[in-house]
């Protein structure tokens, strides 16, 4: 299996992979980059058809913490871990407890989250064995409305950039999956005025929305094809693709989704077609802000991260002002802030 030599790779500090026979955990810790402070990124269940597949994912989702904790100006590195099996299966104590002696080895040089099939329960057992977690109940609480907040605040920074003024009325914001963050970015929008067009494949969620702020609900694939605003990804990764991007009559993208563009060079066919692309992983960075306040040294304050989120807006304008400059697309534009900031500091 190539490691050193793939391009997810790129200079990891250390990536571990970790066993234990009486629980049967396997897992791989992937510590990116450490230059900022330690590294921080979420732990993910997920049963991969092959290892290769689970190192593959790991590297890409660490790297990723390290530009979107740097983007967002935290003293936190990237970092991410994978546990191997199907969740519905192979969860217990003892596996998490395992899992978190692994952390406690790492000396803290990584500390895990909540990811996707990880719950704070989860977290809380690794809790037992080492202080390197973080997201825990009773602590920073709920990130989505932060994540809301953010979104709400990139898409008022891309219509800034793209309209000059941040007025919603008459503004139509199509929005993708209605769930934690998404719920309350709708209320940010209709509480500005915005008119909402909305799916998702629950019902309940869509009825949810409708009834709260009156918003128009879209059959499922229809959502591509409005002609809307602002399309607001909120659900799914690689909705922007070779298929969606010609039935798009958006012109900024901008939503909490993570991994939004299908492939990297979807962002410049994105710029050339005059959409506007709010970067996925800085516009949905609240949640990884609030956090953070969790360690802070004055300790929590959700002035205080509100106050960090609201820093989005003006890293998002900064990042719309030099593409357009430099004609280059705002992912690119994104990745090369990302690592000046790593490179020279907070
Ligand atoms: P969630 O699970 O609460 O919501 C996702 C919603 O999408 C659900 O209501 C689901 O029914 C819906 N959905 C799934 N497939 C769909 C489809 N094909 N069409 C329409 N709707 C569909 O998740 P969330 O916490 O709100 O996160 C949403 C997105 O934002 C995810 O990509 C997540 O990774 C990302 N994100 C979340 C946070 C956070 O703070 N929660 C932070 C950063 C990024």
């Amino acid at each position: 299996m190539a490691v050193f030599n793939q391009a997810e790779f790129d200079n990891h500090e250390q990536v571990v992979f970790c066993s234990d026979e009486a629980s049967g955990l396997k897992a791989i810790i992937a510590v990116h980059n450490t230059n900022l402070g330690p590294a921080v990124g979420g732990c993910r269940m997920w049963d991969y058809a092959k290892d290769e597949d689970a190192v593959y994912d790991v590297l890409r989702l660490s790297k990723g913490m390290t530009y979107k904790n740097a983007v967002a100006r935290l003293p936190f590195g990237g970092g991410k871990s994978v546990i191997i099996g199907d969740a519905k299966k192979i969860k217990s104590e003892q596996l998490f407890r395992a899992f978190g002696r692994q952390l406690e080895r790492l000396n803290g040089s990584y500390y895990s989250a909540e990811d996707v099939n990880i719950t704070c329960d989860d977290v809380a057992l690794m809790n037992k064995e080492t202080n390197y977690v973080l997201g825990l109940e009773g602590k920073s609480g709920n990130p989505s409305p932060f994540t809301a907040y953010g979104t709400f605040l990139g898409i008022k920074a891309a219509l800034q950039h793209q309209r000059g003024h941040q007025d919603f009325s008459g503004i139509k914001v199509a929005v993708q999956g209605l769930g934690a963050v998404a719920y309350g970015l709708c209320k940010h929008l209709a509480e500005a005025g915005a008119q909402l067009f909305v799916t998702d494949i629950n019902q309940d969620s869509v009825e949810r929305v409708v009834n709260d702020f009156g918003a128009t609900s879209v059959g499922i694939d229809e959502i591509y094809d409005l002609d809307v605003d602002v399309y607001a990804p909120c659900a799914l990764g690689a909705t922007v693709n070779d298929e969606t991007i010609p039935r798009l009559k958006a012109t900024i993208i901008a939503g909490c989704a993570n991994n939004q563009l299908a492939q990297s060079r979807h962002g410049e066919v994105l710029r050339e077609k005059g959409i506007l692309y709010a970067p996925d992983y800085v516009i949905n960075a609240g949640g990884i802000i609030n956090v953070y306040y969790e360690t802070a040294p004055q300790g929590y304050s959700e002035a205080a991260s509100n106050k960090h989120v609201e820093g989005i807006y003006d890293t998002l304008t900064e990042i719309f002002a030099r593409s357009e400059k430099e004609q280059k697309s705002t992912h690119l534009i994104a990745d090369e802030l990302a690592q000046e900031i790593i490179k020279n500091g907070l």
